[in-house]
């Protein structure tokens, strides 16, 4: 996110607007955001110099050039801190110019090559993490605007019956850009279901969620991370390309690692939940300040999934 210009600035503050409109300023969140919309005030280093002619011109491009690149670090540091964070998260490098080919090894099982590829670490030599997002059950806003204005991409992979209850949390999620994947109709074991009832779960999320949000993802994660040959043939049926699976598992309180190193490598992908107070220690703005901690002192940055897969 750049915050140099006058309008990237007016752009921010009438989101920041919106959101504290649609959250009624109130309650327990109330600090928080105002603490956000207090960082937010575009600081008197911004405004142009007065100066004659072309010197103004060259003293005002310099004092913007200078100003931004301080103010964006700073303004980085104040955003983290509204959050409650120590430090500012990393920034991911550019998206790559194409998509890694998914070879099978020791993190991507190919079950035949004509089926979509299951993936627990994208390859990549770039200092990048992906986090994704499960099921559906919690629908906390503040996850979402605390994520969008860190400017920090996640994955969602979200069940019809849980997410029904309110698909509009989700189409806030593909209006901010997060990308909203199938993670099945009821969250079933599909081990336990023949051919034609995994693609009925399957392929009716597709449905689902084109009904309800107007996309059809190309990523699907099966529940519990089970599978059969026929979940991959079901899947591939309704337009899925690629199935990522995780090497990591996020909570409030900790992150749970596959591998006895228990530490993160480029291009893993951590799972976590739409869960909140009812199910864990803590919320998803606690959730996500753990994962940040944990991924930034670890010298890697969030990375947008759908650049690297599908
Ligand atoms: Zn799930």
């Amino acid at each position: 996110m750049q915050f140099g210009s006058p309008a990237s600035w007016a752009r921010l503050a009438t989101g920041l607007c919106l959101a504290l409109t649609a959250a009624g300023c109130g309650g327990a969140a109330e600090s928080e955001e105002t603490t956000v919309s207090r960082a937010l005030q575009p600081p008197v280093a911004l405004q142009p110099a007065v100066l004659p002619g072309r010197a103004a011109e060259q003293e005002d491009s310099a004092l913007r050039a200078g100003a931004r690149r301080v103010l964006t670090e700073r303004q980085q540091a104040e955003l983290a801190g509204a959050w409650g964070l120590e430090s500012a998260p990393l920034t991911a490098p550019p998206a790559p110019a194409r998509k890694p080919a998914l070879s099978p090894g020791a993190h991507i099982t190919r079950v035949a090559d004509d089926l979509p590829a299951l993936v627990r670490r994208v390859p990549t030599e770039d200092r990048v993490v992906f986090l994704t997002v499960d099921d559906g059950k919690e629908k906390d806003p503040r996850f979402n605007r605390m994520m969008r204005e860190l400017d920090l991409p996640f994955s969602a992979f979200v069940s019809g019956y849980l997410a029904r209850s309110n698909y509009g949390y989700f189409r806030d999620l593909n209006e901010q850009g997060v990308r909203v994947n199938n993670h099945t109709v009821n969250h079933k074991d599909l081990r336990k279901l023949n051919y034609a009832q995994q693609r009925a779960e399957i392929c009716g999320q597709q449905d689902e969620l084109e009904r309800e949000i107007g996309i059809r993802p190309v990523l699907f994660r099966p529940p519990y991370g089970e599978y059969t040959t026929d979940t991959l043939r079901a899947a591939r049926s309704c337009g899925i390309t690629a199935v990522p699976m995780w090497n990591e598992e996020a909570f409030p309180d900790r992150m749970e690692y596959r591998h006895a190193d228990q530490r993160l490598h480029p291009g893993d992908i951590i799972l976590t939940h739409f869960r909140g107070t009812d199910d864990w220690s803590g919320s998803m703005t606690d959730l996500a300040r753990q994962v940040l901690r944990t991924v930034t002192a670890q010298g890697f940055a969030l990375a947008r999934l759908d650049d690297y897969l599908g």
